[in-house]
């Protein structure tokens, strides 16, 4: 702002000084003119004699004669002029009648109009007046430009410092912890983006805190998950150790303690296996995986607990995507062992691969006790279990659907469960074809 104060100030000036020079040399050549155009037809003697009378103030009056030495001079001594023959004005006058020019003195300072005309007698009339040059009009004028200028630079600067201020003063007050008004409509656009940056702030911190919260909770269910089964164990060896147990129910302890064992590792194998999909430890290459190889596999690995239940298991249909073989492997292998668990005597399991348009659907179905409409919603949340006693029986964590959730998730594809008391449930996988 100050920049450009003084650089427009200074430039203002200069042409208002040229302005008024020009104005006034075209009058100073005006002046000249009427004041001896008149004596044209005059000769020398007359026209020294009338102008003699002239207000030497007015002009500098001179008469040459026609060899350039000067016969009259209103100012000057005659005897300390030069010849003039070599005057611009002079020449012309000579030659056409009449002449002019102008000179510089003092080093541009000055500037000097002149005006001759030839008289009767051959002699030349030569009127000049000197005025102030363009630049030293401008000189004349520095001081008060200066005082103007350093009048308006300071202005500018206040000004400059107040228009900050009123344009910073609303930004740093700003809360941003508050609904942020714009203070005028040019920081409108400012204010939307604080305003989405804060929804979005916002929502990031409560998904963070829901996150929180859902691992605390887990982790506390984790300890409670833990501390049962070795309650249990504890308790039977304390007895055996009290030598309170009779010799012959000895090993019906000894399997007690190594069922609830055995439960221990598999709940702490889900809780590793869980926490790495949380984590995102797992980063399996994914690759081209034939989900009729792993239903076989899976119902091959499961074939001895399914015996034992009086459940058979099929696989039929065809699927291959792009995923991690050994989450797929666990995926079927929690679905068919809850349908095999959870199931009768005489009960069928089915694993059905379909590919319906771009999506591979992988189906579990039984016929086995089903899950009440209530429940089905809950299931695949972490250690939920609708008959904890049953499955507890059956050696189930709890983890075993929040993992298939998970690894579903992981793979772009979803889960869904439909299920009807006492006629049996089928839990589906859908995921992206390759
Ligand atoms: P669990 O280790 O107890 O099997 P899951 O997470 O695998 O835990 O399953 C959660 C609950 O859902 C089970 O306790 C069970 O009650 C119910 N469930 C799962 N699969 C079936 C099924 N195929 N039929 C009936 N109930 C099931």
């Amino acid at each position: 702002m100050t920049a450009l104060v003084a650089v427009s100030l200074t430039l203002s000036a200069a042409a208002l000084s040229f302005a008024f020079y020009k104005r006034f040399a075209s009058e100073a050549q005006k002046t000249l003119k009427t004041l001896i155009a008149p004596f044209a037809a005059e000769s020398s003697q007359t026209a020294i004699a009338k102008l003699g009378a002239f207000n030497r103030d007015l002009a500098r009056i001179s008469v040459i004669d026609g060899g350039g030495g000067v016969i009259y001079d209103g100012e000057i001594d005659i005897a300390a002029l030069a010849n003039h023959a070599d005057r611009e004005e002079f020449i012309a006058a000579i030659r056409y009648g009449e002449g002019e020019s102008k000179r510089f003195s003092d080093t541009l300072k000055k500037e000097t109009y002149y005006y001759a005309i030839k008289l009767s007698d051959g002699a030349i009339l030569r009127a000049a007046i000197t005025t102030d040059s363009v630049f030293g009009s401008f000189a004349l004028a520095l001081p008060a430009i200066i005082g103007v200028l350093a009048a308006a630079i300071a202005l500018a600067f206040i000004m400059a410092l107040r228009l900050t201020q009123k344009i910073v003063d609303p930004i740093n007050a700003v809360d941003i912890n508050a609904k942020f008004a714009a203070p005028y409509k040019e920081l409108s656009a400012f204010a939307d983006t604080i305003a989405a940056q804060r929804e979005r702030i916002e929502r990031e911190l409560a998904e963070k805190t829901k996150l929180m919260d859902l691992r605390r909770e887990f982790s506390a269910n984790v300890s409670h998950e833990l501390k049962t089964p070795l309650t249990s164990i504890y308790g039977y060896a304390e007895m055996l150790c009290g030598g309170m147990v009779r010799k012959g129910d000895k090993l019906e302890f000894y399997a007690k303690i190594k069922d609830e064992a055995a439960r221990l590792i598999a709940l702490i194998e889900d809780i590793i296996m869980i926490s790495e999909l949380d984590e995102g430890k797992r980063g399996e290459a994914f690759e081209s995986v034939d989900l009729k190889e792993i239903a076989l596999e899976t119902i091959e690995a499961l074939s001895f607990k399914a015996k034992e239940n009086g459940v058979t298991a099929s696989a039929e249909g065809e699927g291959v995507i792009r995923a991690s073989r050994s989450m797929m492997f666990e995926a079927f292998y929690n679905l068919l062992d809850n349908a095999i668990k959870y199931n009768r005597r005489g009960g069928k399991v089915k694993i059905a691969l379909t590919r319906i348009d771009k999506r591979v659907l992988v189906c579990v179905s039984d016929d086995g006790i089903g899950i009440a409409q209530e429940e089905q919603s809950r299931i695949f949340e972490r250690f939920y279990r609708v008959d904890r006693s049953r499955s507890k029986k059956t050696g189930g964590t709890g983890l075993g659907l929040a993992i298939v959730k998970h690894i579903a998730l992981f793979h772009g594809g979803s889960i869904e469960v439909k299920s009807k008391e006492g006629e049996g449930t089928s839990i589906s996988l859908f995921f992206n074809a390759p």
